[in-house]
């Protein structure tokens, strides 16, 4: 087997000269992370770093997003359109890793978003460089409000999947990790890769009364306890085990005093699916059962359902593609295939919902013992930012050989 197409060495080549400035604009990043949706400090940086590229650049009303369209010098009014994207936000961390350019604003980037901004600025000038020969137009996306609450499904509103002129074909991600694997490895597997995560708020209501006459009450608490038990039975008896379902009652509140009937008795409770199927099922197993004890003890259920991200789901073809692009790029012992989905989510999941999508996880972890080092969310999770230039090179990549195949 070649290891290695021309094009595969121009992408990477252009990515090692590009490693320094990827590497100090990462460094930037992490000192100066912002939150949720407004980040117009990641966003000025982003548009500094685009400036002097022919590019169609527009950014977001709602959220400081920033979508940058690269036409390819081989373009026709019917080639195809890509999408890479890369989030932005950091965390409400106080971040804990004594590195030289932590941040000490009282937020991280723990999750290593500041990765994602810098690899992703990377790809735009590999595929700038080599736009003469591409074969269709790409979309860059730079997103806010990953880990909460949500920027991919107003990008979409405000017409991400059209910026080119016509709609996106296929979408790449990728999501750097402080722990796990060894340094390099890239990982991922077809069909589901994270869970849909939802949030239920279910709220038992009876009639308050004197603790000594529950006759007399509705009593909610001896309801509440029951549906709590009969959500862990109904998962076990309603879904089939080999597509999981996990409902977590993280919370119950209800009273006031030990003698005193309250009125409600309110459960929360985390939902995290791996199959749109369940995810539509669940829901309404929770209304079925709630109602249903409520009903039998004369109760009534108020049930409010908030669905989160849906699941993240790899397209088959488009994640064989980015494999073999890993595989043929950096070696097959490099990647390795998940046996199983993690229970995370992620909000790239409305992108892939809506085009055919692959995303891939690659380990920036520091250190010989990567098992143990701090993960990501963590105030010492550190990310070793030498992988930047294999992983712009690789988002470049899968972009060239999607619109030129
Ligand atoms: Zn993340």
């Amino acid at each position: 087997m070649n290891p290695t197409t021309p094009a595969a060495t121009r992408t990477a080549e252009i990515a090692a000269r590009l490693a320094p400035e990827m590497t100090a604009l990462r460094r930037r990043l992490h000192a100066d992370p912002e939150l949720e949706l407004q980040n117009p400090r990641t966003q000025r940086a982003i548009l500094d770093q685009l400036a002097g590229l022919e590019l169609e650049i527009t950014t977001g009303s709602g959220l400081t997003s920033v979508v940058a369209v690269l036409r390819g010098g081989k373009r026709t009014e019917s080639s195809p359109v890509v999408l890479l994207r890369g989030d932005m936000d950091g965390l409400p961390v106080a971040e804990r890793t004594g590195l030289d350019f932590a941040s000490s604003n009282g937020l991280m980037h723990a999750c290593g978003h500041d990765l994602h901004v810098a690899g992703l600025v990377g790809a735009v000038k590999i595929l700038h460089e080599l736009r003469a020969e591409l074969a269709g137009d790409v979309v860059f996306m730079f997103q806010p409000g990953e880990e909460g609450p949500g920027g991919a499904a107003p990008m979409i509103a405000e017409g991400l999947l059209t910026a080119a002129g016509r709609r996106v074909d296929a979408a790449y991600a990728l999501h750097v990790g402080a722990a796990g694997h060894p340094k390099g490895t890239w990982s991922g597997r077809p069909g589901p890769l994270m869970s849909a995560a939802d949030e239920v708020y279910l709220t038992v209501v009876g009639r308050g009364g004197h603790g000594s006459q529950p006759f007399l009450a509705k009593d909610p608490v001896p309801v509440a306890c029951e549906i709590v038990l009969a959500l862990q039975t109904m998962v076990t008896r309603r879904f089939d085990i080999f597509d999981p379902v996990v409902v977590t009652v993280g919370k119950i509140s209800a009273g006031t005093k030990d003698n005193i009937i309250g009125d409600t008795a309110v459960i929360e409770a985390t939902v995290r699916t791996f199959s749109t199927e369940n995810r539509e099922q669940i829901q309404r197993e929770i209304v079925q059962l709630a109602n249903g004890i409520c009903g039998a003890h004369g109760l009534t259920a108020e049930i409010d359902y908030r669905p989160g991200y849906p699941v993240t789901v790899n397209d088959p073809d488009e994640y064989a593609l980015m494999v073999a692009t890993v595989t043929e790029m950096f070696g097959a012992e490099r990647f390795f295939e998940m046996p199983f989905p993690e229970a995370g989510s992620e909000d790239f999941s409305f992108v892939a919902n809506e085009v055919p999508s692959s995303y891939l996880f690659l380990s920036a972890a520091p250190g010989d013992e990567p098992k143990s080092a701090p993960d990501n969310h963590s105030a010492l999770a550190t990310f070793d930012d030498s992988v930047l230039a294999d992983g712009a090179a690789l988002l470049a990549e899968v972009a060239l050989r999607r619109l030129n195949r």
